[in-house]
Parts: C-alpha cells; structure tokens; sequence
C-alpha cells in the first residue's frame, strides 16, 4: 500500500463514503481501502460515517471474510460491518457488525434513520432476525423433540372435552373468568309466594378452592389442533438454509422488506405458539391433580344431579371419565406430558425498537 494515502482526516470525511462503498462492491475487503487504518479504533470521539455496509458476494467469494480490527484482527469473520471516524485519532475504521454496536451509544444513526420510516423498519426487522439468526434450526429442534407431547396433549383434551362435554368444559372454563371458583344455581326463597319474595334462582360459589389449570379448557371451538397449528408455522422456517451467521446477514441483505416482514413474523409466531403449547401442558398437569378433579366431580354432581353429572378422576396417572354412573371412556395419561420438559427458545428481550418505533 502507498505511504502517500492520506489516513488522517480533520474532519468527518463524509465524502469517502461513495468511495468505500464502491470499493467492498467491486474491488474488495474494507482493510483493502486505501483510507482506513488497521488499528483498534480509540474509544473516545467515535462517529459512525456508514452503518451497516455489507461486503458483496463478488468480493467475499473472492477474498473471504474481513477481520474486525477490534476483536479479530487476524481471523477473517465479518460481512457487515461499521465504518467509523474518530474525531480524536482522525482516522478512519471500519469494524465488524460484532463489535461496533458498542459504539453506537449517542442514538446518531437512530436519527438519521427515523427519517425513513420503511427504513427504519427494516432496520428493526433486520436486527430482530440477526439477534435470532439461530431460531429457525433451534425452534424446528425444539419443535420435533416438542411434538409427540402436544400430539398427546391434543389427544388428551379431546378426550376431555368429549368425556366432560363441550358445554361442562365450557362453564369450568368460565372460571378462569370468576377468581377460580365453580358455581351452583340454587333455587332460594319460598314455593307458592308470589312477589319479590317470591322463588329465585342465584349463583353460589361451590366449595372453599378455586378449580385449577382450568385455561387448558379455553375456547369452545378449538378448531385446529395445537399440532397442526404449530407444525404450519415451523414449516415456514424450513426453507431457511443459513447456517452461519454471516449467511444469515447476507441472506437478510437479499431480500425484499415484505419477505424479511414475514421472517420476523414466523419466528415470533413459532415461539409464541410453542409457549402457548407449553403452557397448556403445565396447565393440563395441574388440571389433571386428583384433588382438582375430585373437585371437578363434587360441583358435577351438585350442579346437574346424578344422572346428568359426569365425573373424572385421576388414579395413578389412570383416567376415568363417567357419565352419571356409567363408565364413558378410561385410558393412561401420556407420558409425555407428565415428563419435565426443556426450556424453549426465548427471544431476547432486548429486542431493538420492540414495539416503541
Ligand atoms: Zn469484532
């Protein structure tokens, strides 16, 4: 490199921008650009000049990836990085993607930014998927390990909302409404009066606890199964071919702001579903407590006499579901849904712009 590049400059050198992009376009990796200086950039005075450049395919396939001056000087691992000016060393830096958020704490570029707002969207959208890069391979994992539970889960509440019917699972449902507790009509006042003193029918709390894990039974028309409903959204996330996470930057620069909208999405739906998934689990072991369904049977009973009552108990993991005093259907809870299961993937909660933008 020639000794006469100039390398240090008094003020912001705006003008090179063009230039520099041109250079990781065409010619190649930003250490190549005759203006930028090899060292750790200081601290202090930092002003960022380009966010976010991205190397292109022409240059990498040719060069490989560029170090980061800063946290790998000697490994090659960046494609999209910060070009950086420091008003202190007046030199000129152009750091990886890994290291330059650090820089970014005076809210600059959010300004610059703000003034296109589809830009701005993008930008939150292309942070949120490069911060979950991993969620695609790491929810599809979780989701085949997943699947035999909720296969079970959905086979058991069917089983449930048949067995009790849909009417029954509709009014312990309606607790989760009421502070947990199970109602009773009763008729009160006297026979034969008329008038205000006349017989009424009211709500009474039946029992002194409330009934649990009672959620599990939302919706009167599930529809669509958990399994299905969950197995479309992760169907979405297996086209992903990434497998690093500069493919992954590379594929976000690619594609058109509707097809990265949608990549958020799937992510965001695909967790949120296997939470949902999750949750109906834990709520369907506690639901499924002996005490809970002895709870259940007991309010049957007082709420629609012996022959219209059903009744559930649980024995040893051993299900038994009457209608009035005859038996309707006996089986084995699953397994897979008493066994303590792995925690499932989280989105990070610092989530850039998550929802103030
Ligand atoms: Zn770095």
């Amino acid at each position: 490199m020639s000794q006469k590049v100039k390398r240090e400059f008094d003020v912001r050198p705006e003008y090179l921008k063009s230039q520099f992009l041109d250079h990781i376009r065409t010619k190649g990796l930003p250490e190549t650009c005759p203006f930028i200086t090899h060292e750790k950039p200081p601290v202090d005075g930092i002003e960022v000049i380009l966010q976010d450049f991205v190397i292109s395919r022409q240059v990498l396939e040719k060069f490989g990836y560029a170090p980061c001056p800063i946290c790998s000087p000697v490994k090659p691992k960046y494609v999209k990085g910060h070009l950086l000016w420091s008003s202190e060393s007046k030199a000129l830096y152009a750091v990886g993607h890994c290291c330059g958020h650090g820089f970014f704490a005076n809210d600059s570029l959010e300004k610059a930014l703000s003034q296109n707002k589809r830009a701005e969207q993008r930008r939150h959208v292309e942070a949120f998927i490069e911060a979950h890069w991993t969620f695609p391979k790491d929810l599809m994992a979780y989701w085949e390990n997943l699947k035999p539970a909720v296969r079970d889960l959905d086979k058991v509440l069917l089983a449930i909302r048949v067995g009790l019917r849909p009417a029954v699972c509709k009014d312990i449902h309606r607790t989760t409404r009421d502070g947990g507790f199970l109602h009773i009509q009763q008729k009160v006042g006297e026979t034969g009066s008329d008038g205000p003193d006349g017989l009424k029918i009211v709500e009474q709390r039946f029992g002194t606890i409330p009934v649990r894990g009672a959620t599990v039974l939302r919706g009167g028309n599930r529809g669509i199964s958990v399994e299905a409903r969950i197995s479309n959204v992760v169907a979405a996330l297996s086209n992903v071919e990434w497998q690093t996470e500069n493919e992954a930057l590379l594929w976000i620069c690619d594609q058109v702001d509707n097809d990265l909208f949608h990549m958020a999405d799937f992510i965001r739906d695909a967790v949120e579903h296997i939470a949902k998934a999750i949750g109906d689990i834990a709520a369907l072991q506690i639901f499924m407590e002996p005490e809970n369904l002895d709870l259940i049977s007991a309010w049957s009973l007082a709420a629609h006499g012996r022959q219209g009552s059903v009744s559930i108990s649980n024995e040893g993991g051993m299900v038994t579901m009457m209608r009035g005093t005859k038996q309707h259907r006996r089986f084995r809870v699953p397994t897979t849904l008493t066994q303590q299961l792995a925690p499932a993937p989280a989105l990070r909660d610092d989530e850039e712009g998550g929802g103030s933008a």
